[in-house]
């Protein structure tokens, strides 16, 4: 892999979900620096401002927007707003999440368990259909999505959390899959364990300061969206810097 760098004429375009806080924002942050023009969607108005001024510092570029990821017709809005301005999408970074209560998996509310399947697993499902035409016109088309150790290890009283992370796994590899003959890439990613809100939500005995800040973690991702990335229908795993390939032999 290379690092993140492009030097195009005209900017690559990256839509980064989850971009108000969190790895979503050093990842948007990052590759701003790396000269994409970004996209960058949640819901916090305020958040999204914040990079908004911190990317145009640094001289880069962004288009601004604020939207709840439940909204499965936005997401459609979004995908025709992205074709009608640029025509295509280099980059997509499917990064927002949200972990839903740490519980017996009899004791799991079903309006939290249904709000986790909606927002990690449906909305991504959603967004991949919504931009993977978009991102089949890049002459190097990557998406990156937001995985978790949680997925594999499934630990007691992660369940929602885990089986949400093992579908948009296997989204992605069937996604990678169908897209083996094109130019687009697609991968998964463990970020492994990052100093932001969902840690401190998943974990509120722990000391922030003992973990990797989302910047280091969006740095070890950002080769992901390089043009010249050959992996593809892998996951990512930040902590070994190494892929993984989950696949059983045929
Ligand atoms: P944060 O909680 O810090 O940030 C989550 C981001 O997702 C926010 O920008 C939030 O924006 C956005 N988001 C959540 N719900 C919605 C929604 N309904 N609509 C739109 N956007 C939404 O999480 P992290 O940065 O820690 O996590 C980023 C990704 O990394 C997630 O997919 C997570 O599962 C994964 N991950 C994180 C780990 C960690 O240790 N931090 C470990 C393993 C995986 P807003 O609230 O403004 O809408």
């Amino acid at each position: 892999m290379t690092n993140g760098q492009v030097s195009a004429a005209e900017p690559r375009i990256a839509l980064v979900t989850g971009a108000s806080r969190g790895i979503g924002y050093f990842v948007a942050r990052e590759l701003a620096a790396a000269g994409y023009h970004i996209i960058a969607a949640a819901r916090t108005v305020g958040g999204l401002e914040e990079l908004d001024d911190e990317i145009k510092l640094g001289g880069g570029q962004t288009t601004l927007v604020p939207l709840d990821l439940k909204d499965m017709a936005g997401i459609d809005r979004l995908g025709a707003a992205i074709n009608e301005r640029f025509g295509k999408l280099d980059v997509l970074v499917a990064n927002a999440g949200l972990l839903g209560t740490i519980s017996p998996i009899d004791h799991i509310e079903a309006k939290v368990f249904e709000q986790v399947m909606t927002i990690n697993v449906t909305a991504t499902w959603r967004l991949i259909r919504s931009v993977n035409p978009l991102l089949q016109r890049s002459e190097a088309g990557r998406a990156i999505v937001l995985s978790s150790s949680a997925a594999h290890k499934c630990r007691p009283f992660w369940g929602p959390y885990s089986a949400s992370k093992a579908a948009v796994e296997a989204l992605s590899r069937t996604w990678a899959g169908e897209a083996q003959k094109t130019s687009l890439r697609v991968n998964s990613v463990n970020p492994g364990p990052t100093r932001t809100a969902m840690r401190a939500q998943a974990m509120p005995g722990e000391d922030p300061d003992t973990l990797p800040h989302p910047l280091d973690v969006a740095r070890a991702i950002l080769p992901l969206a390089h043009p010249q990335l050959t992996e593809t229908g892998l996951l990512f795993d930040v902590p070994t810097g190494r892929f993984q390939d989950y696949r059983l032999p045929e």
